[in-house]
């Protein structure tokens, strides 16, 4: 397919190319940076989300769960005010009190207790055995205070089975209003940590039961030293209670481990939970596949930038040398002059141009007289010496950055002057003559004055259908000075009315010779 140009120009251009090969990494690197930002705020979705389902999850175990607890504590209550129940035999009377208590395995005991702190009845036990209670804080606060409804003690270990416990007790009030003691039920704490076992939660996960106090009833991962731990003064633990729930990242006082953390209180029970995730934990995954895809996009956007500066390095070196070739395939290598083929460029455009504009343009055809001598004479390599000496006088004889001075052919010589009349142009002629007259070659013994050259003068005349019709009367000038004997300018003017000259150039100024320039008519015919 072929490229407009206007497209293809700029994909030559080494410059475009490193352009781009710097642009499009940069492009790649953006992209990806913005894709891998992506990736981690999905990572951190994908966690509060988690935090949130599983804190709904077992907020609601837990809660459903206190709640029936409380509603067997609370029908012993009521029922300890059935009427006759101290009539009862023990047995009936265990049915009555406990007839709506759970029976759930979760459960610890269910005891109720007298106001000096010793077991009346047990669910466990006909007759009840045998402790005092007196000294447990639950206790304590319900002889203290009336307005406690359900409390939620800290943890203990059953004096009864040896076993973990949170008590969830109820005062007993007399009919005098005076303290009569408390119905007591306590949850195994394996309940908790068979809750939390059953989540599944990730190795850097934890999860943390708190009575509000700052009291730890559970952790996941279970420890034993973490149970009744209280952190009441931890930063984060001021969170935990400082709103019903949320979300936040701290550090953690246990371990020292960020955390992210959501909570919430666990229905209207002094009991706040939280679900944690190590941050490194959600980040270590997320960086993983940032390394990955990041040192690819790097190694990929370092050889995109390689590739391109290599590119644009073989584009500005193909450059210089297609320069160096077009500069080559324009110039004679033995002068260093411009050659026939840059000539024939430059003499259809500035005949054209001189066509277009009207402006003048000469053409001088010079043609070293006799050479063949030199070269039989003194050899093809002196020869050559004068060629070059030649060239470097005839170059000298322009002046103007349009004139070329051109070698075309063995030593055949064309000097194209655009905007340049006929005076301007016998004066060049003359300046060459002079110039040439003062050409020597010391190691061959040739002196100044012995090379001339003989100049066939053209103007851009209105005559001429081509280029070519100019170059024609020039060489037929030149055909005439060499006939009439050489070391002269024969001139063929552009138009008919114009005089055609001929001039001699003996020494002197280019001023000085025009003064002796021969002028005779001429139409390019004299000489044919
Ligand atoms: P005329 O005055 O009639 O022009 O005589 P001339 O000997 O210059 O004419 P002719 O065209 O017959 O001979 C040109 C000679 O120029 C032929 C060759 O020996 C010589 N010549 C042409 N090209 C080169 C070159 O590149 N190097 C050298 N050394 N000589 C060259
Ligand atoms: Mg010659
Ligand atoms: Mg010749």
């Amino acid at each position: 397919m072929v490229l407009p140009q206007r497209l293809a120009r700029p994909l030559q251009s080494a410059r475009t190319w490193i352009a781009l090969g710097v642009l499009a990494p940069l492009g790649m690197l953006v992209v990806s940076g913005l894709m891998l930002l992506d990736l981690r705020r999905d990572a951190w979705d994908k966690v509060e989300q988690t935090s949130r389902n599983l804190l709904q999850v077992i907020e609601r175990d837990i809660a459903r769960n206190v709640e029936m607890f409380d509603l067997s504590l609370q029908a012993v209550v009521d029922n300890l005010h059935a009427p006759g129940l101290a009539a009862l035999d023990p047995a009936m009377r265990h049915l009555v009190l406990f007839d709506r208590a759970a029976t759930a395995r979760d459960m610890g005991v269910m005891l109720i207790i007298d106001e000096h702190g010793a077991i009346i009845e047990d669910i466990g036990a006909i007759p009840p055995r045998q402790g005092n209670y007196a000294d447990r804080e639950y206790f304590r606060v319900h002889r203290a205070r009336t307005d406690l409804g359900l409390y939620v003690g800290r943890p203990i270990v059953s004096r009864l089975t040896g076993e973990p416990m949170l008590p969830f007790s109820r005062r007993l009030t007399k009919p005098d209003g005076s303290f009569g003691g408390v119905v007591l039920g306590s949850l195994k704490l394996t309940y908790f940590s068979r809750l939390f076992d059953q989540l599944g939660l990730g190795p850097g996960g934890a999860i943390n039961l708190y009575l509000r106090d700052g009291t730890r009833v559970m952790r996941y991962p279970y420890e034993a030293a973490d149970i009744g731990v209280n952190i009441a003064g931890a930063p984060t633990f001021e969170r935990f209670v400082g709103a019903r729930s949320g979300a936040f990242i701290g550090t953690s006082v246990r371990d020292g481990v960020e955390r992210h953390y959501a909570f919430t209180q666990v229905g209207d029970l002094p009991l706040v939970l939280n679900v944690a995730h190590a941050t490194w934990d959600v980040d270590a995954e997320w960086r993983a596949k940032a390394l990955g895809i990041g040192a690819t996009v790097l190694t990929l956007c370092g050889l995109t930038i390689g590739l391109s500066l290599l590119f644009g390095r073989e584009l500005v070196r193909r450059a210089a040398v297609e320069a160096e070739l077009a500069h080559l395939s324009h110039t004679d290598t033995l002068t260093g002059l411009p050659n026939r083929r840059r000539f024939d460029e430059v003499f259809e455009r500035a005949w054209k141009s001189a066509r277009r504009t009207g402006k003048a343009l000469s053409l001088l055809i010079v043609d070293a007289d006799h050479f063949k001598r030199y070269n039989d004479r003194y050899g093809h390599t002196v020869g050559d010496a004068v060629l070059k000496g030649l060239a470097r006088g005839l170059a000298g004889s322009v002046h103007r950055p349009n004139d070329l001075v051109s070698r075309v052919g063995g030593e055949e010589f064309v000097l194209l002057l655009p905007d340049t009349d006929e005076a301007g142009a016998l004066r060049v002629a003359a300046e060459v003559h002079a110039r040439i007259a003062e050409l020597a070659v010391g190691t061959a013994g040739i002196g100044a004055g012995a090379v001339t050259v003989s100049i066939g003068l053209a103007l851009a005349g209105d005559h001429d259908a081509a280029a070519a019709d100019l170059y024609r009367r020039a060489d037929e000038a030149l055909y005439r000075a060499k006939a009439r004997g050489r070391n002269r300018t024969e001139f063929s003017p552009g138009s008919e009315q114009a005089p055609g000259g001929t001039g001699q150039a003996p020494g002197g100024t280019g001023n000085e010779r025009l003064g002796l320039l021969r002028v005779i008519p001429s139409h390019g015919t004299a000489a044919m």
